[in-house]
């Protein structure tokens, strides 16, 4: 096996025949260790280990900005949800969170985590509660799966006030504790306290850790469909006056939607502005939104066909998987890139290209990955997709040939069917 060209080489892996979507035809992608080292017609070297893309689609492997696994899994051990209320959903959480171990939260998570991997996401932001009801131990399981499936995928641990901060006294202690641990980003919930003036207070304070830990900031902003939450525009407009810009994520924004045309635009300039990253995750947003509406039913989801035109960077996440607040939830970023074509009207050819990249390109911009993307010095994450093209991938949803982590072969899906009669 091997020429002598091979050998200099020194490749390690070789996909053959690869669609790229901003080349066409056919490309031989080349690895070397963790990194793409050639992206060539054809690369004239067997390396170690070679895999046949047979003409399906390469693309750089999913980002999952915003997930929630310290209660993931939990859809399975839980009371049945009745009302589907924020408020109801705390309360389930609660009922376990008292009693989470390190262990029980690292076993259902690493569930996710494998169920992710097999759909081709290897970079996991993860929100982990930290409240007076289970203190920093959600936290701590998070900070222990990203210890257990280091080398193997990319996990962040968001230190994240589920309970929010000042009705919720004891929390600030906490995510100062939370830091201390070695949390990654900065959390916060600003739309669930009680008055704005203590929503402005919360986001002022995850800015003060922010700094003091030199860390960035993702919270969830405006998640109800009431147009007087409006954290957005002071989060907007702290991110400019402490110089933050390209730092801070805002999840759901979900408010945004429902202000009047004026205000809405006065509050995507300043999120422009801010380079504030939003991230809509469209499954939870369809469920949880308008669930006082009748007829018209509001989606919930926030203004994304508006701000993308606008040039905001826009990211899309799954945030719940099989947990008191979402019934459903695979892990699956295709999935999630599918409803948000559906959910936002998004189907025009540049308009599914544009959604692929919520969920690849733009989410890796807000997580400010480093040597993300399918070229050549690329980290060698990537996946060969089950098609040829971005929009045969979405219509199919059917998981990835391979997926390739740091240069591995992490995950491969073969998918049987047989039609055992025709006419
Ligand atoms: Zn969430």
């Amino acid at each position: 096996m091997g020429t002598k060209t091979s050998r200099s080489r020194g490749l390690d892996l070789v996909v053959r025949r690869a669609r790229l979507a901003a080349k066409s035809g056919l490309w031989d992608i080349g690895v070397r260790g963790a990194t793409i080292t050639a992206i060539e017609r054809r690369i004239p070297d067997d390396a170690r280990q070679v895999i046949e893309a047979e003409g399906r689609l390469a693309a750089p492997t999913y980002v999952n900005g915003h997930v929630h696994l310290d209660k993931c899994n939990l859809g399975d051990v839980m009371r049945p949800n009745k009302t589907n209320s924020f408020q109801e959903c705390l309360e389930i959480t609660w009922e376990h969170k008292r009693t989470y171990t390190v262990e029980d939260i690292v076993e259902r998570a690493s569930r996710a985590i494998e169920e992710g991997i097999l759909n081709g996401t290897t970079v996991f932001r993860v929100f982990a509660d930290v409240d007076t009801i289970g203190g920093v131990r959600p936290l701590e399981g998070i900070i222990a799966l990203r210890e257990k499936w280091k080398g193997i995928v990319h996990i962040e641990a968001v230190n994240f006030p589920q309970e929010a901060i000042i009705r919720d006294p004891g929390t600030a202690k906490l995510m100062e504790q939370g830091m201390k641990l070695g949390a990654d980003v900065v959390g916060g919930l600003p739309w669930h306290e009680h008055l704005d003036e203590d929503a402005r207070t919360h986001v002022d304070m995850c800015f003060d850790l922010a700094k003091k830990y030199g860390k960035d900031i993702h919270m969830l902003v405006d998640d109800i469909d009431n147009p007087n939450s409006r954290s957005l525009e002071y989060l907007a407009v702290k991110t400019i006056r402490e110089g933050f810009q390209g730092r801070v994520s805002a999840s759901h924004c979900g408010a945004l939607a429902s202000y009047d045309e004026v205000h809405a635009h006065k509050v995507m300039a300043l999120v422009k502005q801010a380079g504030i990253s939003i991230s809509s995750n469209p499954h939870i947003s369809l469920v949880a939104q308008g669930r006082y509406d009748q007829e018209p039913i509001r989606r919930g989801i926030t203004r994304v066909k508006q701000m993308w035109r606008m040039g905001v960077n826009i990211f899309s996440s799954q945030d719940d998987v099989n947990d008191p607040y979402y019934p459903f939830g695979r892990n699956d970023q295709q999935e999630v890139a599918s409803f948000m074509c559906h959910g936002c009207h998004m189907t025009y050819p540049e308009e599914i290209q544009a959604v692929f990249g919520f969920v690849t390109e733009n989410a890796a911009k807000a997580l400010r990955l480093k040597n993300y993307g399918l070229a050549v010095g690329c980290r060698a994450d990537f996946n060969v997709l089950a098609a040829p093209t971005i929009r045969h991938v979405l219509r199919l949803q059917q998981p990835p040939r391979y997926v390739i982590g740091s240069g591995k072969i992490l995950a491969e899906n073969e998918l049987r069917r047989a039609l055992n009669r025709r006419p």
